[in-house]
């Protein structure tokens, strides 16, 4: 079986070289142990902050050692009471096709009620994201106006749909034409804006808010947090979850300058992760499960082909390629 290795730490955009697929033997479960086959991995832009060696809330990735993320996966062997063969289960664990875990290391997934996969996207980490910062810190109201970057990614695109959900008018900032079409026609947004194409993206956005910006959820930062925060009205709320413009940097990155904006509007601006809420996790992830089964929600995945393609996937979410949640489909059930 194949592993994959963070063999060089990157400076700037990672490259193909940062990594090694190694032959590795596939292990043996240990008591209290279970052998699991990796069906679906996970790769996701955070994982480009635990590939420096700068301080984090995660540490950073270890050099030739295998990768981790979220998996999906299949109880091949279990040497626990609390799996059996052909239990399906997701955790954190090695970028490899075959992985041991102990009993806390994952948990059971029931594969009937939603596709496997969605307990990495819109079920997972993502929907939870999405959830949590938008209904906690961004308190989005009937009539308000909210501003998500990224929006046809895998947080974004729930984000704009939760805030529809609440009443809310939603604009979303995506990168190409495809995305923002998306957003309008399938998801519903009220207003989306392609950044590619704008010579100024305050102004485009600008007069995409006629009532100026109530919620801004960030996941870009750069020029066009900078623009969404400029817009904020009296009391505006900005849920800080990424700063994807800025993860490939090499150069400081400077500003925003946007102290004298959150003064003038009595504004919020709250970063987090995920992880804050763990406690609740199950709320977040039954509502989610409620709007999906109502259809109230929709989701995207983009699901890549084989695991000889896990580094190429990653390296697409700087490039944009990715419409919704980037997978990677390793092994069939
Ligand atoms: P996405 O599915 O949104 O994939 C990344 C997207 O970012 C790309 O598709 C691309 O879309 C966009 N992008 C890439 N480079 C740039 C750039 N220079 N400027 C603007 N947009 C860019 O990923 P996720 O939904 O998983 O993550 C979105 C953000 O949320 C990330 O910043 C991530 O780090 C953060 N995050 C934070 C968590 C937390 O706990 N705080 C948890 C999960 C994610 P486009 O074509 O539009 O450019």
């Amino acid at each position: 079986q194949q592993q994959i290795q963070l063999v060089s730490r990157p400076e700037g955009m990672p490259e193909e070289s940062d990594f090694l697929y190694k032959e590795v033997d596939v292990p043996h479960p240990s008591q209290g142990e279970v052998l699991i086959k990796t069906l679906y991995l996970s790769v996701d832009p955070y994982m480009r902050g635990r590939m420096s060696d700068a301080k984090s809330y995660v540490e950073p990735f270890a050099l030739n050692e295998a990768l981790s993320g979220g998996v999906v996966g299949e109880v091949m062997e279990s040497k626990s009471e609390q799996f059996k063969q052909g239990d399906f289960v997701v955790g954190m664990l090695p970028w490899q096709e075959y992985s041991l875990a102990g009993e806390k290391e994952v948990r059971s997934i029931a594969p009937d009620a939603a596709p496997l996969s969605t307990h990495l996207s819109v079920l997972g980490l993502t929907g939870l994201t999405a959830y949590f910062g938008l209904l906690d810190i961004g308190q989005p109201k009937a009539g308000e106006t909210v501003v998500v970057s990224g929006a046809a990614g895998a947080v974004g695109s729930v984000v704009g749909q939760i805030a529809k959900i609440k009443g809310a008018r939603v604009v979303g900032i995506a990168g190409s034409e495809e995305k923002v079409n998306y957003l309008k026609e399938t998801l519903g947004f009220d207003e989306a804006i392609n950044y590619k194409e704008t010579d100024d993206i305050y102004s485009t956005l600008k007069e995409a808010c006629p009532d100026g910006v109530d919620v801004y959820f960030e996941n870009v930062g750069g020029e066009i947090g900078d623009a969404a925060i400029s817009l904020l009205n009296k009391h505006g709320r900005v849920p800080v979850c990424g700063a994807i413009s800025s993860y490939n940097k090499t150069d400081r990155d400077l500003g925003p300058r946007v102290q004298s904006k959150l003064i003038k509007s009595s504004a919020l601006m709250k970063g987090f992760v995920v992880n804050d809420y763990s406690d609740r996790f199950k709320e977040g992830a039954t509502e989610l499960g409620q709007w999906l089964s109502e259809g109230k929600l929709q989701y995207e995945e983009t699901i890549t082909e084989g695991f000889d393609n896990v580094t190429d996937a990653f390296l697409g979410l700087f490039q944009g390629k990715n419409l919704g949640k980037q997978l990677v489909k390793v092994a069939e059930p």
